[in-house]
């Protein structure tokens, strides 16, 4: 069993991935960090003629980027409903439009920038753990078709067979808007389309300090110093010492997935009759699908941290996917791997300006697929003067005394979690 992620394994890296071979000496924008939210910010603003440097600590991708499940759908990591109690219904439709926009902006680099992904639209299926949970999924139906006009699909336990081979789950919920892609093969598709607009990759170039000068702001990397107008963080779950303000925004939290071995096609039909992804409704939900080749990829958490050791967390993951599909006993795990993701305390994304007028877009959640792309066009935007504000500019972003640096709290919302799976 390999401890490295299944995405780059499968597809990796290409080798004739334009990066550039020299540090620039000055940019308009400095990006930091090259995953979807800075790749994104990357194209927009080199297609509209800024000159832009993509700084990565590591390779492009490296990040969450490569190592999610590759499962996207409408909405973000806040429920619709409480969006709506909190910013006014006036808002609320505002940010549920940010997450279509941030779908057709997936379409758009697949069909436009001919980027490559696996991209499949089958719908997504979201399981009932426990009966009561089946409840709230009655409720959350009729409010989105009343309040959104969003027709999701209600699956009732009896007629739960049709859409999953899973004995597990008392009935589900269907959002057709639901797909699953690539993510390593998004990640390097959308660098290529980055770099045909004009943007520079630089790889291993982690930057260490960020000053304020007369005319913008002085970058020093591993690589040598760039002079930059503008910067924008795009770091989410792996933001660092170099902007503690930004870490105080964003936690970052471990995710861990695993996959079996290439599936016999009617096993993989049995899986996913209608090729629907899937996650379920406990609080540390798992999520599931299958790969384009045909394997089970299983992911998720029952612990917060980053540092689970990856043949543990495998052991457990194992555990809860041979509970769901009894019938994969025998088919061996190949990969284990984790990644962060950046969680922000109010589950909003963070677009904003520092205090040293650097730009950041982070804390995606667990759907950050589309909206780190979305928020990174949008930071693009800004800069570009294209718009003059963004509906995640105008909503708090609160910082709290008890979170600096040290997530020292995460262990205890762990058990809250376990105490909520618990008891619902
Ligand atoms: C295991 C896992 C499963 C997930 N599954 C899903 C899913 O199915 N669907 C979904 O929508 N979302 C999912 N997510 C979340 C999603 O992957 C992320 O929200 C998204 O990739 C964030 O993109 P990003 O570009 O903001 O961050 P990242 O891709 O994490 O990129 C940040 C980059 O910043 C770089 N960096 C940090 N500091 C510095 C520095 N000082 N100098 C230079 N570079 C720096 C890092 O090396 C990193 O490459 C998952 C995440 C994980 C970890």
């Amino acid at each position: 069993m390999k401890t490295t992620p299944f995405w780059p394994d499968d597809f990796p890296r290409p080798a004739d991935l334009p990066v550039a071979e020299a540090l620039p000496e000055t940019v308009d924008v400095a990006v930091v960090g090259g995953g979807y939210t800075g790749l994104s910010a990357a194209r927009t603003l080199a297609r509209h003629g800024a000159s832009v440097a993509v700084l990565e600590q590591h390779t492009i991708g490296w990040g969450a980027s490569s190592r999610n499940g590759g499962i996207t759908g409408c909405g973000l990591k806040q429920g619709m409903p409480t969006i709506f109690k909190r910013y006014g219904e006036e808002r609320a439709r505002v940010f549920w439009q940010t997450s279509l926009d941030a779908l057709d902006l997936i379409k758009e680099l697949v069909n436009a920038e001919g980027v490559d992904c696996d991209w499949h639209q089958g719908g997504d299926l979201s399981v009932a753990y426990k009966p009561s949970h089946f409840e709230a999924m009655k409720a959350r139906v009729t409010w989105h078709r009343k309040m959104l006009g969003h027709e999701l699909v209600l699956v009732p336990p009896g007629e739960l067979q049709q859409e999953i081979g899973s004995p597990a789950y008392y009935g589900g919920v269907i959002d057709p808007h639901g797909a699953g892609l690539h993510p390593a093969k998004l990640v390097f598709g959308l660098a290529r389309v980055a770099a045909r607009y004009g943007a520079q990759l630089c790889e291993n170039t982690p930057v260490h300090r960020i000053e304020r000068t007369s005319s913008g702001y002085r970058l020093t990397t591993g690589r040598g110093v760039v002079l930059a107008k503008e910067v924008v963080l795009a770091t989410n779950g792996y933001t660092g010492r170099l902007a503690p303000a930004l870490r105080r925004l964003v936690i970052p939290a471990g995710s861990y997935s695993i996959v079996t071995e290439p599936l016999p096609v009617e096993v993989q039909h049995r899986i996913s009759p209608k090729g629907r992804v899937f996650w379920d409704s406990k609080w540390f939900l798992n999520y599931f699908r299958l790969t384009p080749d045909g394997r089970l990829l299983w992911g998720g958490r029952n612990d917060l941290s980053t540092t689970l050791d990856l043949h543990a967390s495998a052991r457990i993951l194992h555990r809860q996917m041979l509970r769901a599909f009894p019938y994969l006993e025998g088919y061996a795990v190949t990969h284990t791997w984790t990644g962060q993701l950046g969680i922000p305390f109010d589950l909003m994304p963070k677009v904003g300006r520092l205090e040293n007028g650097v730009h950041y877009a982070v804390g995606f959640g667990g759907h950050g697929l589309h909206m780190a792309l979305y928020t990174g066009r949008e930071i693009a935007r800004l800069l570009l003067g294209q718009i003059s504000t963004s509906p995640f500019l105008e909503i708090p972003q609160r910082r709290y005394f008890f979170y600096r640096y040290k997530p020292w709290f995460m262990p205890l919302v762990a058990s809250y979690y376990r105490l909520r799976d618990a008891l619902s």
